[in-house]
């Protein structure tokens, strides 16, 4: 990253006052948690602030608790035309879907994001794959423009931070992100809401379908490949929604001798969602990336058109090809 991505991008936020912010598809934790920490941080400047998800009907319900949510607009509602707009934890512009013709109407185009995959599609790139969690990017930017942080900007970045370093246990996370979690517990981000609310207040329903995808759970031992599904049979017999299946896959990744998980996941449409995670130092990104989607050396994830074996059956050949077993 150039070492002045940080200035450059102070300076956009400064030069700015409509702003308008937004993350992407399939929101999680890091992506709504930046959001929302940036969100309020600009409202205290002053500025006005537009916020949308491109999928405001994904919100996943662990973080429903978070301030700021309020300030949420529909993504219809954001203005056409805005002094700068902001796009947190996306790697490419298809990752704002339906909002990238707002994002490319503005006068400055800001990319803050930490994909080693990102394509510097915007006019300033804060962007630093050596960061844990974009939340920890807009906090470092936050210091970088002595701008203030409430406790409620703070809880909602470190609900990012813990997320995307799962709960401080993934490759990404070292000094620098233990150091940004003390500060912001330090700027009273609320600890105890957050794991209460993101790890302890899971739905009845969701324990259910998280039993069933786990008794399915099955390894190829050749390929140390971990996986289960979940389909939308499931979803309405249990009556749990996909986006409170976030952490579903951090389960199966458990799993001794597996260096890589597969969460396969039905759509309303038929197509699948599919998840990937590492451990032991392998590598899910380009097989991600390989099949149309991107990520993380960590996690990283794609749609895929075929059924859940043929799915299987290309995610099986994409490993072999990328070296794996
Ligand atoms: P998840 O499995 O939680 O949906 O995604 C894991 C990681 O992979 C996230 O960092 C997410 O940004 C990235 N990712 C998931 N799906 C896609 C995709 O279709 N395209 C790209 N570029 N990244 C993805
Ligand atoms: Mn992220």
């Amino acid at each position: 990253m150039q070492g002045d991505a940080f200035e450059a991008a102070v300076k956009a936020v400064e030069e700015g006052f409509v702003v308008c912010l937004s993350s992407h598809v399939n929101p999680d934790g890091d992506g709504i948690g930046s959001l929302l920490g940036l969100t309020l941080i600009l409202r205290a400047l002053g500025k006005e602030v537009h916020s949308a998800l491109p999928q405001p009907e994904k919100f996943p319900p662990q973080y429903l608790f978070l301030p700021g949510r309020d300030c949420l607009f529909h993504p219809e509602e954001l203005p056409d035309k805005a002094d700068l707009f902001v796009a947190l934890d996306c790697s490419n512009p298809d990752r704002l879907d339906g909002l990238w013709s707002r994002a490319e109407g503005a006068d400055v185009l800001l990319n803050v994001d930490h994909h080693e995959d990102n394509s510097l599609f915007g006019d300033v790139n804060l962007v630093d794959p050596g960061a844990s969690s974009t939340s920890e990017l807009v906090y470092r930017l936050s210091r970088k423009g002595n701008w203030d942080l409430t406790p409620e900007a703070a809880t909602c970045l470190y609900t990012g931070l813990v997320t995307d370093t799962g709960r401080f246990q993934h490759r990404n996370t070292g000094p620098g992100a233990l150091a940004v979690a003390s500060e912001l517990a330090a700027a009273g981000a609320d600890l105890a809401a957050i794991s209460r609310e993101v790890y302890e207040s899971q739905s009845l329903s969701y324990t259910r379908l998280m039993g069933r995808a786990l008794e399915r759970a099955e390894v190829l031992p050749d390929l140390g490949l971990v996986y289960s599904y979940v389909t939308q049979r499931d979803l309405r017999e249990t009556g749990a929604s996909l986006p409170e299946t976030e952490d579903l896959i951090d389960h199966l990744r458990t799993v001794r001798g597996t260096k890589v998980a597969a969460l396969f996941k039905e759509l309303e449409d038929g197509r699948i969602r599919v998840s990937l995670r590492s451990r032991d130092g392998a590598e899910v990104g380009p097989v991600a990336r390989a099949l149309g989607g991107g990520g993380h050396a960590g996690a990283a994830g794609y749609t895929s058109d075929l059924d859940l074996e043929g799915s299987l059956a290309r995610l099986v050949e994409a490993l072999r090809e990328a070296g794996h077993g």
